[in-house]
């Protein structure tokens, strides 16, 4: 980086705002911020040539043995990972199935999954040819609704790992348990469920087939990178239904300097000391907290479980005493603001968070600051 200079700069001259993040890794807003080691190991991944078969597989075995999987896969973000999850699960690596895709005429197709976990990315399922068959009645699912929707033409079991899921739907090993007595795979979507580090292996450990993360959030890696890891078997057929191969996930290439630059981020992410970084998340939030608590009708703590708030968030609850502007209107005028400030607006819809993830301290003043204006409003 060239010294004294902002670099913002290098947005800036194209015209565009910087924003600052408050709402945790969000892909519109920016993602995460790239580590700069795992810059410079791209960096020097981008002036060598390369075998792309080779660096996968080279890949894959850090991968492999940093989730406790078998086998591992870098994917075109965790999106791209779950049409190849699909593809795996419906082609395997038959060529003639594979070349056939996303057409699945004879083929098994059918993923099962509770409708408390469908979500916007399961589009990705049917990228790859996938039917969704939806069990269970949105808010809850009963043993006996899963073990009705096998078909000869069930290819696997989807779950969903993120926060602001129901936790009412069928516990993830009774889904294991009962889709492996029938030969099926489990595959998992858990982009965003890591921190913490434990849930790298965590499904993997508990019966998962194949798992897929987000390089880009929690990881800090390539922004458009994701880690798929699982059954040895599976991981080839995602791998050969991938790029560089010419079949359905294409579409979806990942550079050799995204892979090389993913193994690196994930390497530093598990040896980084979690107990400091989360002391630290927390110290932002007391300073968010600090700065309001006195605010009549305001209240504010900080959130901090294994569900919904995997790091530590400020939350302000707009309590029935609360006299200012309203939520939204706070929420929209820190957005339209100078900096255009993005708040967490995931939880309660009178509650707003400070995600302390992408901030820096300047950045996190910043945000106290323009929030103190326009609570005061
Ligand atoms: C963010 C997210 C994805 C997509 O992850 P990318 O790495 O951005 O492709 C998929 N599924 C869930 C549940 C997510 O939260």
């Amino acid at each position: 980086m060239s010294q004294g200079k902002d670099p913002a700069e290098v947005y800036r001259a194209l015209g565009v705002t910087p924003v600052i993040t408050a709402s945790g890794s969000t892909t519109v807003y920016g993602g995460s911020k790239l580590r700069p080691e795992v810059m410079e190991a791209m960096n020097q991944a981008s002036g060598v040539m390369v075998e792309l078969g080779d660096l996968n597989r080279a890949a894959g075995e850090i991968i492999a043995r940093l989730t406790g999987a078998e086998a591992g896969l870098v994917s075109s973000g965790a999106a791209g990972g779950l049409v190849l999850q699909a593809a795996a699960v419906i082609a395997g690596a038959d060529p003639i199935k594979m070349d056939q895709l996303p057409n699945t005429d004879g083929l098994k197709n059918e993923i099962i999954i509770q409708r408390s976990h469908r979500f916007p990315y399961d589009q990705c399922y049917r990228t790859g040819g996938a039917k969704l068959i939806d069990i269970g009645d949105g808010r809850r699912c009963a043993p006996w609704q899963l073990e009705a929707a096998f078909t000869e033409k069930t290819a696997a079991v989807a779950y969903l790992f993120s926060p602001f899921v129901s936790r009412r739907g069928l516990p993830f090993e009774q889904v294991c348990e009962i889709a492996h007595e029938r030969d099926v795979p489990v595959i998992v979507d858990a982009a965003s469920f890591v921190p913490p580090r434990a849930n790298l292996k965590r499904f993997i450990a508990e019966g998962a087939d194949m798992v897929i993360y987000s390089g880009g959030k929690g990881v800090r890696g390539p922004q458009g990178a994701g880690i798929l890891c699982g059954r040895a078997d599976l991981i080839e057929a995602a791998a050969a239904n991938g790029a560089p191969y010419q079949f359905v996930g294409r579409g979806m290439k990942v550079a050799k300097e995204e892979i090389v630059g993913l193994v690196s981020a994930l390497q530093i992410f598990v040896d980084e000391d979690e107990e400091a970084e989360t002391k630290r998340y927390n110290e932002m939030c007391e300073s968010v907290v600090d700065a309001f608590i006195e605010m009549p009708g305001l209240r504010v703590t900080v959130e901090h479980d294994p569900y919904d708030y995997l790091i530590p968030h400020a939350i302000m609850k707009f309590t029935d005493g609360w006299n200012g502007p309203s939520r939204d209107e706070i929420v929209q005028a820190m957005t339209k603001g100078d900096p255009p400030i993005f708040l967490h607006t995931l939880g309660k819809p009178d509650e707003l968070g400070v995600d302390p993830f992408n901030l820096s301290e300047q950045e996190l003043e910043t945000v106290i600051s323009r929030l103190r204006e326009e609570l005061l409003k």
